[in-house]
């Protein structure tokens, strides 16, 4: 059901039913891999500086999220968040907001073994790594950075310091890793890390995406139920992105069921469902990873605009929110950001 006039609530509604309560923040755009269906080998010309939120603008959008837009879950991402060097304190300053949010990270891994304690000590409640193969020789060629064991010592520092559960997600690309569904899983399930597979989406800033070459969900799930039995999971998904299953026979370390995820962005959307709302490092306020458009909120803030003019503007910039991404529409732009600059 869609309306037109937006009711007066505080809450970040859209005009198809849907409430954001999840909001996503990018710390930087910048990142120490080069993952080829993110950006390319040589980088890309980072955002200038003057332009990238402070510490103290980015705590206080987020204080206007939780206070005054309903927002109860936060996850810095970017970019590469570790590279942020105020990480620790803004973390912080969301963890003593009231009421609490849940404060996770997403984050390739690189420089967690040193992080993971200060960062959970400052209030952070749990890490997404990124791991997309076992094998350094792939991961290099994928990432184009040699870079494994930091990722692999990273997630064990994140367990060690209690972030948990550890979630690892994952993007097949065909030709390259895709043999791996099966090692990634059986690897997470003997860690007790709890492991999701995205579908490649078209946000690499070479716009070399191709619907065809995709690993599909449905090919995912073909592979793991080859080496095990998924069972269908009773938990609620509610605007959770992936779809989950149990592993038979496979248990976490606090008694709990195993789960694998599959995330379907592009063969099994859930825009439907969708509670999230973005801030990118520079202060705009996307309504979805594939919008085309941004509100600004950092101009109006270094203009001096009050809390409630903030979250005015979030409003508004929510309720236009598309129905869906539109990836299989032919008429389907992606957006002119690639996702390392919008936050995934
Ligand atoms: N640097 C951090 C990391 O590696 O997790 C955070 C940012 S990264 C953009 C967030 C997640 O998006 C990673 O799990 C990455 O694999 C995923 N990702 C990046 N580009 C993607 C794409 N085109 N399709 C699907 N997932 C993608």
């Amino acid at each position: 059901m869609t309306t037109s006039r937006r009711p007066d609530v505080d809450a970040l509604v859209d005009r198809y039913g849907r409430v954001a309560t999840d909001l996503r923040v990018s710390l930087t755009d910048r990142c120490n891999l080069r993952c080829s269906y993110c950006m390319p080998p040589e980088g890309l010309p980072w955002l200038p500086g003057p332009q990238i939120l402070t510490d103290d603008e980015v705590a206080r959008l987020v204080r206007v999220a939780v206070e005054r837009l309903g927002v109860t879950e936060v996850r810095f991402t970017g970019g590469e968040p570790l590279l942020r060097p105020g990480l620790t304190k803004i973390i912080a300053a969301a963890a003593e907001l009231s009421p609490r949010p849940t404060l996770s990270l997403t984050t390739n891994g690189i420089g967690l073994d040193r992080l993971a304690e200060p960062l959970r000590g400052a209030g952070l409640d749990r890490v997404n790594v990124s791991l997309d193969t076992l094998d350094p020789e792939r991961f290099t060629q994928i990432a184009h950075r040699r870079r494994l064991p930091d990722v692999l010592a990273g997630l064990a520092a994140a367990e060690r310091a209690g972030l948990q559960p550890v979630k690892i997600n994952a993007v097949l690309l065909r030709g390259i890793n895709d043999g791996e569904a099966a090692a990634l899983l059986r690897f997470a399930l003997e860690r007790g890390y709890e492991l999701r597979f995205i579908e490649q989406m078209p946000l690499d800033a070479q716009h070399s995406w191709n619907r065809a070459e995709m690993v599909t969900a449905a090919e995912i799930l073909a592979a793991l139920r080859a080496a095990f039995t998924l069972l269908p999971d009773p938990a609620e998904r509610g605007g959770a992105p992936a779809e989950t299953w149990l592993v038979d026979g496979f248990a976490r370390p606090d008694g709990a069921p195993a789960r694998v995820g599959v995330i379907g962005s592009v063969t099994r959307p859930f825009c439907g469902d969708c509670d999230r709302t973005r801030l990118t490092a520079d202060g705009q306020v996307r309504a979805c990873l594939f919008a085309t458009t941004e509100s600004d909120l950092r101009t109006a803030l270094r203009d001096g605009a009050d809390d409630e003019e903030l979250a005015r503007r979030w409003r508004i910039a929510m309720w236009g929110k598309l129905a869906g991404h539109g990836i299989d529409n032919p008429a389907f732009l992606q957006p002119a950001r690639p996702m390392s600059a919008i936050g995934g």
